[in-house]
């Protein structure tokens, strides 16, 4: 029999037939188990929903799940199973993507999957560390599958963007986040660094670092940019969602360097088409390295490669003599790199 037959990848989600439940699905379904709260991954409108109590908050907050969902939401905190129908058991570990993120293991017959979600191996003071969780396949994501892409340090990338603060007293550094996630880690390696001058945020972002600060996540001084006079924000970081960074919302900061946190940064013309002074390669994926060690750690007997580059990572699977396929799914991407 092949292996993990009771999941079939489909193009809009990863299906478990004897559980009746899918993964991360794109359209609402019945039962839906979701890794984490980017909206590629997490929609409203399922029967019901099963994700770690961070996940459902913030989902709770962007589409109100509570309200829309008929069977309610079930929370599962990290390294807690649920049994599923059809003698399937599904567990929540950590994905050291964003706030709630999680890879989920389903066991059933002795045999085991992990499916990792979105993912990164480096340290991130907004959520634990993932987790390796040995397995028989490995169901994972490969945003950043070419070997092209190694994400610097993040610590050379905070020491720019202060660098670039300090030396232009009279304008302000403008950095365009990702809401959920790339701004919070931002900010908290702001402060890690050393950084503790209120950093000013565009209106789009003060609910979702409220909902970090409400789960633990200390941020330190935030202000809204909004009802301030141009002057004031001079020498300031301010943060604001990528879309923000070369709209009207802009033009009331003085002289803003126009700065943006990225993994795609790596690549000079995503960031010349977003009129980008100061690319920030800082991402929430993991790299080319990190996903091959990933591979490398786990050891499963196969890898699933759900979206990304997926040529490359096939290839080095080849190589390397690990059976893998590219399950082509659809929709997985951009709201989160
Ligand atoms: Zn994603
Ligand atoms: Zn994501």
């Amino acid at each position: 029999m092949p292996a993990a037959s009771w999941i079939r990848p489909e193009p809009h989600g990863i299906y478990i037939p004897p559980a009746d439940c899918w993964i991360d699905p794109g359209r609402p379904v019945g039962c839906a188990l979701v890794t984490h709260g980017h909206s590629d991954h997490a929609r409203g409108g399922h029967g019901r929903t099963i994700a770690t109590p961070a996940t459902l908050a913030i989902m709770d907050l962007r589409y109100g799940v509570d309200a829309t969902d008929t069977g309610g939401a079930t929370p599962v905190p990290y390294g807690e199973t649920v049994a599923l129908n059809g003698g399937v058991a599904a567990t929540w570990l950590p994905a050291g993507h964003v706030l709630g993120s999680a890879q989920i293991l389903l066991e059933r017959g002795g045999e085991r999957v992990v499916v990792t979600g979105d993912f990164k191996r480096r340290a991130d003071p907004t959520c634990p560390p993932f987790v390796v969780t040995p397995c028989d396949v490995l169901i994972t994501e490969a945003t950043f599958g070419l070997p092209v892409f190694r994400h610097p340090p993040i610590e050379d990338e905070i020491a720019k963007l202060l660098a670039a603060r300090a030396t232009n007293p009279e304008r302000c550094v403008l950095v365009g986040a990702y809401a959920l996630g790339k701004a919070q880690r931002l900010i908290a390696e702001l402060r890690r660094a050393g950084y503790h001058d209120p950093i000013y945020l565009h209106g789009a972002m003060e609910r979702m670092c409220g909902l970090y600060r409400d789960w633990g996540v200390d941020l330190g001084v935030l202000l809204p940019v909004a009802g301030l006079p141009k002057g004031a924000l001079a020498g300031q970081i301010v943060v604001c969602p990528p879309s923000a960074l070369n709209d009207r919302w802009s033009r009331r900061l003085p002289d803003p360097i126009t700065a943006m946190a990225s993994g795609w940064m790596r690549v000079r013309q995503r960031a010349r088409q977003r009129n980008v002074e100061l690319p920030l390669v800082i991402s929430d994926h993991a790299d080319w390295d990190e996903l091959t060690e990933t591979i490398r750690e786990v050891n499963p007997a196969e890898t699933w490669i759900t979206h990304g580059r997926e040529e490359a990572l096939l290839r080095w699977c080849e190589l390397n003599q690990r059976k893998a396929r590219a399950l082509a799914m659809v929709g997985y991407e951009d709201e989160d790199d």
